[in-house]
Protein backbone atom coordinates (compact mmCIF):
# COMPACT_ATOMS: atom_id res chain seq x y z
CA UNK A 1 0.00 0.00 0.00
CA UNK A 2 1.23 3.27 -0.78
CA UNK A 3 2.23 4.88 2.21
CA UNK A 4 2.43 8.60 2.92
CA UNK A 5 5.86 9.83 1.16
CA UNK A 6 4.62 7.99 -1.77
CA UNK A 7 1.35 9.32 -2.11
CA UNK A 8 3.33 12.92 -1.97
CA UNK A 9 5.98 11.32 -4.28
CA UNK A 10 2.69 10.46 -6.77
CA UNK A 11 1.38 14.48 -6.04
CA UNK A 12 4.25 15.87 -7.23
CA UNK A 13 4.46 13.97 -10.57
CA UNK A 14 1.13 14.51 -11.36
CA UNK A 15 1.08 18.57 -10.78
CA UNK A 16 4.19 18.42 -13.60
CA UNK A 17 2.05 16.80 -15.87
CA UNK A 18 -1.53 18.01 -15.14
CA UNK A 19 -1.66 21.42 -12.98
CA UNK A 20 -2.79 24.44 -15.27
CA UNK A 21 -3.75 22.06 -18.51
CA UNK A 22 -7.18 21.41 -20.17
CA UNK A 23 -8.46 17.96 -20.14
CA UNK A 24 -9.47 16.89 -23.68
CA UNK A 25 -10.58 12.89 -23.20
CA UNK A 26 -11.51 11.65 -19.48
CA UNK A 27 -12.88 8.07 -19.40
CA UNK A 28 -13.62 5.54 -17.24
CA UNK A 29 -11.99 1.98 -18.71
CA UNK A 30 -13.38 -0.59 -15.51
CA UNK A 31 -16.73 -1.47 -14.07
CA UNK A 32 -14.74 -0.96 -10.22
CA UNK A 33 -13.35 2.46 -11.28
CA UNK A 34 -17.07 3.76 -13.02
CA UNK A 35 -18.52 3.20 -9.40
CA UNK A 36 -17.02 6.12 -7.77
CA UNK A 37 -16.48 8.04 -11.70
CA UNK A 38 -19.55 6.86 -13.97
CA UNK A 39 -18.76 7.55 -17.50
CA UNK A 40 -20.99 10.82 -17.65
CA UNK A 41 -19.03 11.63 -14.53
CA UNK A 42 -15.98 11.48 -16.82
CA UNK A 43 -16.85 13.03 -19.60
CA UNK A 44 -18.11 16.83 -17.68
CA UNK A 45 -14.22 16.55 -17.05
CA UNK A 46 -13.62 17.37 -20.56
CA UNK A 47 -13.02 21.17 -21.62
CA UNK A 48 -12.08 21.51 -17.84
CA UNK A 49 -8.85 22.89 -16.66
CA UNK A 50 -7.26 21.79 -13.77
CA UNK A 51 -6.11 24.59 -11.80
CA UNK A 52 -4.60 23.51 -8.31
CA UNK A 53 -3.36 20.02 -7.22
CA UNK A 54 -2.89 19.33 -3.25
CA UNK A 55 -2.13 16.86 -1.39
CA UNK A 56 -4.58 15.91 2.07
CA UNK A 57 -3.25 12.99 4.15
CA UNK A 58 -3.31 9.91 1.24
CA UNK A 59 -6.04 12.10 -0.96
CA UNK A 60 -4.93 14.07 -4.28
CA UNK A 61 -7.17 16.53 -4.81
CA UNK A 62 -7.36 18.03 -8.57
CA UNK A 63 -8.97 21.32 -7.97
CA UNK A 64 -11.13 22.66 -11.59
CA UNK A 65 -11.65 25.71 -13.03
CA UNK A 66 -15.38 24.93 -12.50
CA UNK A 67 -14.65 25.04 -8.85
CA UNK A 68 -15.56 21.34 -9.04
CA UNK A 69 -12.46 18.85 -7.04
CA UNK A 70 -11.81 15.48 -8.17
CA UNK A 71 -10.65 13.64 -5.70
CA UNK A 72 -7.98 10.47 -5.83
CA UNK A 73 -7.18 7.49 -3.79
CA UNK A 74 -5.01 4.81 -4.75
CA UNK A 75 -5.86 2.51 -1.59
CA UNK A 76 -3.96 -0.84 -1.95
CA UNK A 77 -2.67 -0.57 -5.12
CA UNK A 78 -3.36 2.68 -7.26
CA UNK A 79 -0.25 4.65 -9.12
CA UNK A 80 0.17 6.93 -11.94
CA UNK A 81 1.34 6.17 -15.46
CA UNK A 82 2.06 9.10 -17.47
CA UNK A 83 3.65 9.68 -21.15
CA UNK A 84 2.71 10.54 -24.36
CA UNK A 85 -0.99 9.60 -25.60
CA UNK A 86 0.74 7.64 -28.74
CA UNK A 87 2.01 5.33 -26.66
CA UNK A 88 0.05 1.72 -26.57
CA UNK A 89 -1.94 2.62 -23.00
CA UNK A 90 -0.08 0.91 -20.00
CA UNK A 91 -1.57 -2.18 -18.58
CA UNK A 92 -3.93 -1.80 -15.48
CA UNK A 93 -4.86 1.27 -17.44
CA UNK A 94 -8.76 2.14 -15.03
CA UNK A 95 -9.33 5.75 -15.71
CA UNK A 96 -7.43 7.64 -18.10
CA UNK A 97 -7.12 11.85 -18.66
CA UNK A 98 -6.05 13.71 -21.79
CA UNK A 99 -4.38 16.91 -21.79
CA UNK A 100 -4.67 19.67 -24.61
CA UNK A 101 -0.65 18.90 -24.60
CA UNK A 102 -0.95 15.46 -25.46
CA UNK A 103 -0.26 14.60 -22.40
CA UNK A 104 -1.68 10.66 -21.11
CA UNK A 105 -2.24 10.56 -17.53
CA UNK A 106 -3.08 6.48 -16.36
CA UNK A 107 -4.79 5.60 -13.05
CA UNK A 108 -3.53 2.31 -13.12
CA UNK A 109 -4.53 -0.24 -10.35
CA UNK A 110 -3.65 -3.90 -10.40
CA UNK A 111 -6.15 -4.64 -7.12
CA UNK A 112 -8.93 -1.70 -8.78
CA UNK A 113 -9.72 -0.54 -5.30
CA UNK A 114 -8.22 2.84 -6.42
CA UNK A 115 -10.99 5.98 -6.01
CA UNK A 116 -11.36 8.58 -8.63
CA UNK A 117 -14.30 10.83 -7.90
CA UNK A 118 -16.12 14.20 -8.74
CA UNK A 119 -16.90 16.49 -6.10
CA UNK A 120 -19.42 19.76 -6.84
CA UNK A 121 -18.05 22.63 -5.68
CA UNK A 122 -17.87 23.38 -1.53
CA UNK A 123 -18.60 19.81 -1.33
CA UNK A 124 -17.16 18.26 2.40
CA UNK A 125 -16.28 15.23 1.60
CA UNK A 126 -12.81 13.87 3.23
CA UNK A 127 -12.82 12.50 7.21
CA UNK A 128 -12.01 14.88 10.04
CA UNK A 129 -8.17 14.86 9.69
CA UNK A 130 -5.52 15.56 12.09
CA UNK A 131 -2.62 17.59 11.71
CA UNK A 132 0.31 15.47 9.64
CA UNK A 133 3.29 14.76 11.21
CA UNK A 134 5.63 16.83 8.18
CA UNK A 135 3.10 19.76 8.30
CA UNK A 136 4.80 22.77 9.63
CA UNK A 137 2.36 23.23 12.39
CA UNK A 138 3.28 19.93 13.70
CA UNK A 139 4.60 19.53 17.61
CA UNK A 140 4.29 17.60 20.87
CA UNK A 141 1.50 20.19 22.33
CA UNK A 142 -0.40 19.26 19.08
CA UNK A 143 -0.23 15.63 19.46
CA UNK A 144 -0.70 15.94 22.97
CA UNK A 145 -4.15 17.53 22.84
CA UNK A 146 -4.97 14.93 20.05
CA UNK A 147 -4.34 12.11 22.57
CA UNK A 148 -6.17 13.68 25.29
CA UNK A 149 -9.36 11.85 24.91
CA UNK A 150 -7.74 8.57 23.68
CA UNK A 151 -7.96 6.51 26.69
CA UNK A 152 -6.87 3.19 25.17
CA UNK A 153 -3.27 2.18 23.72
CA UNK A 154 -0.94 4.27 21.88
CA UNK A 155 -0.90 2.63 18.63
CA UNK A 156 -4.36 2.40 17.08
CA UNK A 157 -4.53 6.28 18.29
CA UNK A 158 -2.03 6.57 15.69
CA UNK A 159 -3.81 5.51 13.34
CA UNK A 160 -7.19 7.51 14.00
CA UNK A 161 -6.95 9.91 11.51
CA UNK A 162 -8.37 12.65 13.24
CA UNK A 163 -5.35 12.28 16.06
CA UNK A 164 -2.69 12.53 12.96
CA UNK A 165 -3.17 12.42 9.55
CA UNK A 166 -1.60 9.65 7.06
CA UNK A 167 0.91 8.19 9.48
CA UNK A 168 -0.27 4.62 9.11
CA UNK A 169 0.32 1.23 10.30
CA UNK A 170 4.06 0.94 9.18
CA UNK A 171 5.15 4.52 10.18
CA UNK A 172 3.21 4.33 13.83
CA UNK A 173 5.08 1.20 14.41
CA UNK A 174 8.12 2.32 13.67
CA UNK A 175 7.60 5.65 15.25
CA UNK A 176 6.72 4.19 18.56
CA UNK A 177 10.23 1.82 18.39
CA UNK A 178 11.98 5.41 17.66
CA UNK A 179 10.51 6.76 20.70
CA UNK A 180 10.85 3.33 22.98
CA UNK A 181 7.49 3.25 23.70
CA UNK A 182 5.33 0.00 23.81
CA UNK A 183 2.25 0.25 21.30
CA UNK A 184 0.20 -0.83 24.25
CA UNK A 185 1.02 2.41 26.64
CA UNK A 186 -2.36 4.71 27.40
CA UNK A 187 -2.45 7.02 25.02
CA UNK A 188 -4.18 9.78 26.99
CA UNK A 189 -1.45 9.15 30.09
CA UNK A 190 2.00 9.92 27.82
CA UNK A 191 4.41 12.36 30.12
CA UNK A 192 4.81 15.32 27.89
CA UNK A 193 8.37 14.06 27.72
CA UNK A 194 7.21 11.14 25.80
CA UNK A 195 4.99 12.57 23.61
CA UNK A 196 7.76 15.09 22.61
CA UNK A 197 9.74 12.23 22.24
CA UNK A 198 6.73 10.04 20.05
CA UNK A 199 6.19 13.90 17.75
CA UNK A 200 10.01 13.72 16.85
CA UNK A 201 9.69 10.26 16.01
CA UNK A 202 6.83 10.71 13.88
CA UNK A 203 8.20 13.56 11.81
CA UNK A 204 11.62 11.02 11.47
CA UNK A 205 10.42 8.25 10.09
CA UNK A 206 8.21 9.66 7.14
CA UNK A 207 11.45 12.07 6.36
CA UNK A 208 13.85 9.01 6.03
CA UNK A 209 11.55 7.18 4.00
CA UNK A 210 11.93 6.73 0.64
CA UNK A 211 9.59 8.54 -1.52
CA UNK A 212 9.22 4.64 -3.80
CA UNK A 213 9.16 1.61 -2.17
CA UNK A 214 8.77 -1.09 -4.49
CA UNK A 215 5.66 -2.71 -4.05
CA UNK A 216 6.18 -5.14 -7.32
CA UNK A 217 3.18 -3.85 -9.37
CA UNK A 218 5.39 -2.86 -12.67
CA UNK A 219 7.60 -5.33 -14.26
CA UNK A 220 8.43 -4.29 -17.96
CA UNK A 221 9.52 -0.64 -18.90
CA UNK A 222 6.88 0.67 -21.26
CA UNK A 223 7.97 4.22 -22.08
CA UNK A 224 5.49 5.80 -19.16
CA UNK A 225 6.72 7.27 -16.07
CA UNK A 226 5.10 6.10 -12.87
CA UNK A 227 4.61 7.45 -9.04
CA UNK A 228 5.60 4.56 -7.49
CA UNK A 229 6.70 0.73 -7.84
CA UNK A 230 10.03 0.90 -8.82
CA UNK A 231 11.61 2.49 -5.86
CA UNK A 232 13.77 0.54 -3.43
CA UNK A 233 12.97 -1.59 -0.73
CA UNK A 234 12.38 -0.22 2.50
CA UNK A 235 13.89 -1.90 6.02
CA UNK A 236 12.17 -1.20 9.29
CA UNK A 237 13.22 -1.46 12.98
CA UNK A 238 10.39 -3.77 13.83
CA UNK A 239 8.20 -3.74 11.27
CA UNK A 240 7.76 -7.16 9.67
CA UNK A 241 10.99 -8.20 11.36
CA UNK A 242 9.38 -10.68 14.12
CA UNK A 243 11.67 -12.79 15.99
CA UNK A 244 14.99 -10.64 14.70
CA UNK A 245 16.90 -9.03 17.03
CA UNK A 246 16.19 -5.38 17.95
CA UNK A 247 18.60 -3.26 16.75
CA UNK A 248 18.77 -1.46 20.16
CA UNK A 249 18.60 -4.12 22.67
CA UNK A 250 18.89 -7.61 20.77
CA UNK A 251 15.88 -8.44 22.22
CA UNK A 252 13.51 -10.25 20.06
CA UNK A 253 10.59 -8.47 17.76
CA UNK A 254 7.91 -9.22 18.64
CA UNK A 255 4.09 -9.05 16.74
CA UNK A 256 0.82 -8.79 18.38
CA UNK A 257 -2.64 -8.48 16.47
CA UNK A 258 -4.03 -4.35 17.84
CA UNK A 259 -7.58 -3.53 16.68
CA UNK A 260 -7.20 -5.69 13.82
CA UNK A 261 -3.45 -4.78 12.52
CA UNK A 262 -0.14 -6.47 13.36
CA UNK A 263 1.61 -4.35 15.25
CA UNK A 264 5.63 -4.88 15.73
CA UNK A 265 7.71 -3.62 18.86
CA UNK A 266 10.56 -4.74 21.05
CA UNK A 267 8.99 -6.11 24.51
CA UNK A 268 12.27 -5.10 26.33
CA UNK A 269 13.27 -1.58 25.23
CA UNK A 270 9.96 -0.05 24.27
CA UNK A 271 7.81 0.63 27.92
CA UNK A 272 4.60 0.77 28.83
ZN1 LIG B 1 14.79 -3.42 22.09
Amino acid sequence: MPELPEVERATRLLRTALEGRRIVDARTLHPSAARALPPQAARSLEGRTVVRIERRAKYQLLHLDDARTIEVHFKMTGDWAIGPSTLPPPALERVRFVTHEGTRISLVDGRAFAVVRVHEPGAMFLPPLGLEPLDAAWSADALKAALARKTGPIKPALLDQRVVAGLGNIYSAEALWEAAIHPRARANRLSMARVQRLADAARLVLERAPAARYYGQRTVDDGHTYALGDGSDETWHVYDREGEPCERCGAPVRRMEQAGRSTYYCGRCQRV
